[in-house]
């Protein structure tokens, strides 16, 4: 799946910019796709309260711009859903096996196939995997 500029994947995302600013993009991204379910469901009752007292193509322009923030809405969802259960399901496994620290380790190696990553903790040097 092409990613945008803003969310790269998780190896991209550590070398570029380190795993707790890609975690906090991760967020970010996330949380601004629950605004624009928010905003897709004031338009979805805005059309609804309109659609009573329209002419007969008020109705149906009504009737198209319900479907198109309800598709766009529902996209939304998805999306923010993703990118939060994803971001948490990495940030479950950032912190070292050995010795427990969060989040400070640097990239080894990376498996572009699966996208899963080797990293090294920088605390105590152990090496372990992190599953995107
Ligand atoms: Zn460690």
């Amino acid at each position: 799946m092409p990613r945008n500029p803003f969310n790269p994947g998780l190896a991209e995302g550590v070398r570029r910019f380190g795993f707790r600013k890609w975690y906090e993009r991760e967020l970010l991204s996330s949380h601004a796709h629950l605004v624009l379910v928010v905003l897709c469901t004031i338009a979805m009752i805005g059309t609804m309260e309109a659609f009573a007292s329209g002419s007969q193509d008020e109705k149906i322009l009504d009737v198209v711009l319900l479907i198109i923030s309800g598709a766009l809405g529902l996209w939304a969802l998805r999306r923010y859903l993703y990118l939060l259960m994803h971001a948490e399901e990495v940030a479950n496994q950032a912190s070292c096996p050995a010795c427990g620290t969060y989040a400070r380790f640097e990239l080894m190696r990376e498996n572009r196939l699966t996208q899963q990553i080797e990293v090294r903790c920088r605390q105590c040097a152990r090496h372990w995997e992190i599953n995107p």
